[in-house]
């Protein structure tokens, strides 16, 4: 497994597999690899013939205030787990790599990177996509895996991917979560042992809202406030709990089509979010 620190040195590594019609799959990343990383990682290890995991913790996507200099960096495991599981490359640039000479250029995706998130981040997803694309662009990549955990970042890259005609097949992947549901996260590490355990009530918070669709509820705001009811018991304050369309990201008012239940809400100070399918049609997926 190579490691490459430069634009140059990952572009030389991969012209040989590019030359030869490799399958190049991307896995973007900030690191402090888990579970639910390594599903993404092991996924493109098995379906193309050149894996190539991005760890960057990209400052742009951070706002003032923000975790940037305490986000979990654990760079010698990550790479111990990337060599173990088949990646062919990590690429894990500086910070002066990626953004030398002071960019002035800007990726918003009008519309859908406004609300839920995006409300309470102003700036954020504008950083994800100028750094997603850039990464496409480096990599130049035949397929990229997201997890559905980003839910809104999942929809807006591809969108982007979309608009910009960017050659790449946007992969969406599964939540992974851990024992008792809770969605895994790098920030998850950030949790005392009764955060830990009372965040697990946003899972349970999740289901619940499942079980009144699969019992025939299909009044969105009905949902929303028995969700709303639920989390208010475990969590310390919430950003916001939507039911929106998974294209648009718009909120629905009732569950005639397949929907996205998302929340976001903060447990202690550490900002956490999960989302779950809505299908009145299937009951519940
Ligand atoms: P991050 O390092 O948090 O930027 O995440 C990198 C990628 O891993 C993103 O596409 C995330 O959606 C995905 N990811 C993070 N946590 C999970 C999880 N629990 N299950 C599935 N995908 C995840």
């Amino acid at each position: 497994m190579l490691v490459a620190d430069t634009i140059e040195g990952l572009r030389r590594e991969l012209s040989d597999p590019r030359h030869h019609d490799a399958r190049i799959g991307l896995v973007p990343t900030m690191g402090a690899l888990h579970d639910g990383h390594w599903a993404l990682i092991e996924r493109a290890v098995r379906e193309c013939d050149t894996a190539v995991v991005s760890i960057f913790v990209n400052p742009l996507q951070f706002g003032p205030g923000e975790d940037l200099d305490n986000y979990p960096r654990t760079r010698t495991e990550d790479l111990a787990g990337c060599r173990q599981r088949g990646a062919s490359v990590v690429f894990a640039p500086t910070v002066d790599e990626m953004y030398d000479g002071d960019p002035v250029t800007n990726i918003h995706v009008r519309g859908l990177s406004e609300g839920l998130c995006g409300a309470h981040r102003p700036g954020h997803f504008d950083g994800v996509c100028t750094v997603v694309c850039k990464l496409l662009n480096i990599v130049q990549p035949t397929v990229a895996y997201f997890g559905e955990k980003d839910f809104q970042q999942l929809t807006i890259v591809r969108r982007m991917v979309a608009d910009l005609s960017i050659p790449v097949e946007i992969i969406g992947c599964p939540i992974v979560r851990d024992h008792d549901g809770m969605a895994l996260s790098s920030r998850n590490a950030y949790l005392s042992a009764d955060e830990r355990r009372r965040a697990a009530g946003i899972f349970a918070a999740l289901a619940s809202g499942q079980e009144l669709v699969a019992g025939g509820e299909r009044n969105a705001d009905v949902i929303i406030r028995h969700v709303t009811g639920r989390l208010n018991t475990c969590v310390d304050t919430i950003e916001y709990v939507a039911i929106v369309d998974p294209d648009g990201l718009s909120p629905v008012e009732s569950l005639d089509k397949p929907v996205r239940l998302c929340v976001a809400c903060r447990v202690g100070t550490t900002r956490l979010i999960d989302n779950i399918a809505l299908d009145a049609g299937a009951g519940a997926v």
